[in-house]
């Protein structure tokens, strides 16, 4: 049985101040005992914010992006460990907006998967293609080139520490949700595939979120796909009332 788990992607949203209020009404509202993990996963700035409202809960913190090197002279970046000490359980890694506005390509995806994973921190790691890929019959070999090559090296025993996020580009920001029956069949492409990279029991275990305007109104029908494990939501985790009616959809 695979534990259902909702993460809030704020992406580049939120001061202190909001931050602090978001998390803060969120808190009341998610039902902590219905058997879902939850995961916050706010800019950089304010990681010790949130970290500090949700001590004690059992909500979990993320970051969205990590770099590879432990320490070093490498200005601007931020390390697994860093985040660990920050209070991460959690990291993103390989965002489409990444993948598309900072130049990072399966190869980069694959040092701070390893380097995240070596520091314990629980990698959500983001795959999925974009509408001329799918429109030209790609769908499949994308995914399965991001899956291969960003966990290159990774052991079956880390595979446990993985949350794979399908996100289909199309569909993240612009309201168009893939139907259920789209996202649960490339889910359980990426379950069969990993099955092969791995195995059976390897590939059953792993949770499969999916990701891509995720709202109250579609969460329950996208959850009932045997695939699909969670849902990792951008805009509507923005909103408290709408974060926690997707993370209260059973
Ligand atoms: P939206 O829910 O805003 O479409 O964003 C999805 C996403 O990119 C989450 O990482």
């Amino acid at each position: 049985m695979r534990k259902p788990v909702i993460a809030g992607n704020w992406k580049l949203f939120k001061k202190s101040a909001e931050a602090q209020d978001l998390v803060t009404n969120i808190l009341p509202l998610v039902k902590e005992t219905a058997g879902v993990e939850i995961i916050i996963a706010p800019v950089f700035t304010v990681l010790g914010k949130v970290k500090d409202a949700i001590d004690g809960t059992s909500v979990m913190l993320a970051a969205q992006n990590c770099f590879w090197e432990e320490e070093g002279a490498y200005t601007g970046e931020v390390s697994p460990g860093m985040l660990r000490d920050a209070g991460c359980s959690h990291v993103i890694i390989g965002h489409s907006e990444r993948r598309q506005y900072f130049g990072e390509t399966d190869a980069t995806v694959n040092k701070k998967i390893t380097a995240a994973l070596s520091t314990g921190l629980t990698v959500i790691f983001c795959i999925g293609e974009t509408l001329a890929e799918r429109e030209s019959g790609k769908t499949f070999d994308i995914l399965n080139s991001q899956i291969r090559d960003g966990l290159a090296g990774i052991r079956r025993e880390d595979i446990s520490k993985m949350i794979i996020a399908y996100e289909p580009v199309w569909a993240i920001g612009t309201g168009k949700t893939a139907s259920n029956e789209q996202a649960q069949e490339a889910h359980s492409h990426i379950r069969a595939f990993l099955a092969g990279l791995y195995d059976h029991d390897a590939a059953e275990t792993v949770r499969i979120l999916y990701g891509g305007s995720v709202k109250p109104e579609n969460i329950k029908g996208l959850m009932a796909q045997r695939d699909i494990d969670g849902a990792l939501v951008g805009g509507a985790s923005l909103n408290a009332d709408s974060f926690a009616a997707i993370a209260n959809y059973n």
